[in-house]
């Protein structure tokens, strides 16, 4: 049997997975399909059964029933650390202008027919058995990213496809070129997505960045504007990945970031702080090196040189071939270690607290400059004079 989690199948079977009146849909059969792991165990499941007998069949069996977007019919069951998407058959029937006005049903072709991609509207049963309305596994086999329908009619009713577009061909697809039928349909709508969210955006273009081979994609993606990093970015971006075994996601931000700036970034795509920090950090790494000062960069980003190294080429002046030797040259030797702590404050009268922690910061900024030379006794002589200032 394909799904393996026994939560999953526990959830799966309550639904009358059996009968074939509940089916996995999206990512869980495309990546079981073609053999690839999968990062989380989440599925979406589709359903013919009513959300309010979703809900009810999973209380009964003691399963935590939320309703996530009842209006649109999905409610999310959680068993242990397994969560389903559960979203009953529907035709999105028309809009008033705000909302959609959906009604349920058990048409499957239908509920194909709303779904983006023909990769993404496979469905397999609890036993396996797959179910394929459109000709999505060849698509897949073929590695070909292919709208459901006519193409400029399915961005029109959703943007944020452009983007999905980019992200599956990344995932998914055999590299192309401008001939390709949605790409071209892509590029009609690259002038219009001023409108759409940020974090939903931000959302597809994590994922993207955070797979191995982006570059052929990012420069098609270029091409027409949605993105702007210019050639030589683009070119480091590509010379990122070659070789890398694991490209990251902080790596892919660095470049963006070096293009647009913590406010642009923050504003295109809603990053958290802690993304941002991370981007920054390997920027900051990047100019370290570029300046000669490796082990400053050694100890203070430690977890970011390895992608400073292979982004170099944001900055061209830099002599890369010797700063990788050095930094190579360097992989067995320690990375230095500040010999001033906290106790050694508390023996000279500096109680823990602000005051403390701007010494020890002081300290560490002069032993940095000092090119990590400065001794133990030297430092806390110095901290001495600081505390009685
Ligand atoms: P992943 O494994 O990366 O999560 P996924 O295919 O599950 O990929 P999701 O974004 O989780 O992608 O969406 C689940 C499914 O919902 C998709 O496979 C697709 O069928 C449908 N879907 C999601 N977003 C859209 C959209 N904007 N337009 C049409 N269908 C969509
Ligand atoms: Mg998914």
């Amino acid at each position: 049997s394909w799904l393996t989690a026994p939560e999953a199948r526990a959830v799966f079977t309550l639904l009358d997975g059996e009968e074939g009146r509940t089916r996995a849909v999206g990512g869980v059969v495309r990546d079981t399909l073609i053999g690839r792991a999968r990062t989380q165990p989440d599925v979406d499941l589709a359903t013919e059964l009513l959300p309010d007998e979703v809900v009810g069949r999973a209380e009964a069996a003691g399963i935590a029933a939320f309703p996530t977007g009842i209006a649109h019919g999905t409610v999310t069951l959680k068993s242990g650390n397994f969560l389903a998407e559960v979203t009953t058959l529907r035709e999105d029937v028309e809009t008033d202008g705000r909302h959609a006005v959906v009604r349920f049903g058990t048409d499957w072709v239908r509920d194909a027919e709303r779904r983006d991609f023909t990769m993404n509207a496979l469905y397999a049963d609890a036993a396996g058995r797959l179910y394929d309305p459109l000709g999505g596994l060849e698509d897949l086999a073929a590695g070909r990213v292919r709208f459901v329908g006519d193409a400029d009619r399915r961005i029109a009713e959703d943007r944020l496809r452009v983007y999905r577009f980019f992200r599956f061909a990344a995932g998914y697809g055999t590299p192309f070129g401008v001939e390709n039928e949605g790409f071209s349909a892509v590029a009609r709508a690259a002038g219009t997505l001023g409108g759409l969210s940020a974090e939903r955006v931000g959302a597809e273009m994590k994922r993207l960045l955070t797979l191995p081979r982006i570059g052929w994609v990012l420069r098609l993606m270029e091409s027409i504007g949605i993105i702007a990093l210019g050639a030589e970015r683009l070119a480091c971006a590509e010379a990122y990945e070659e070789g890398n075994p694991a490209p990251t996601l902080a790596g892919r931000l660095a470049i963006f970031l070096d293009a647009m700036g913590e406010g642009g970034l923050r504003r295109a795509w809603r990053l958290s702080n802690a993304e941002l920090l991370e981007a920054g950090q390997v920027l900051e790494t990047i100019d370290l090196l570029a300046r000669g000062a490796v082990d400053e960069a050694r100890y203070r980003f430690p977890q970011a040189i390895g992608d400073a190294v292979r982004l170099l080429c944001l900055r061209p002046g830099a002599d890369a071939g010797a700063i990788n030797q050095q930094v190579f040259e360097r992989k067995g030797i320690s990375v230095p270690r500040f010999p001033v702590s906290g106790g050694d404050m508390v023996r000279i009268g500096v109680s823990p607290g602000p005051e403390m922690g701007r010494i020890l910061r002081k300290l560490e900024q002069k032993w940095i400059e000092s090119g990590f030379t400065l001794e133990r006794e030297t430092l806390i002589k110095f901290a001495v004079k600081l505390h009685e200032i």
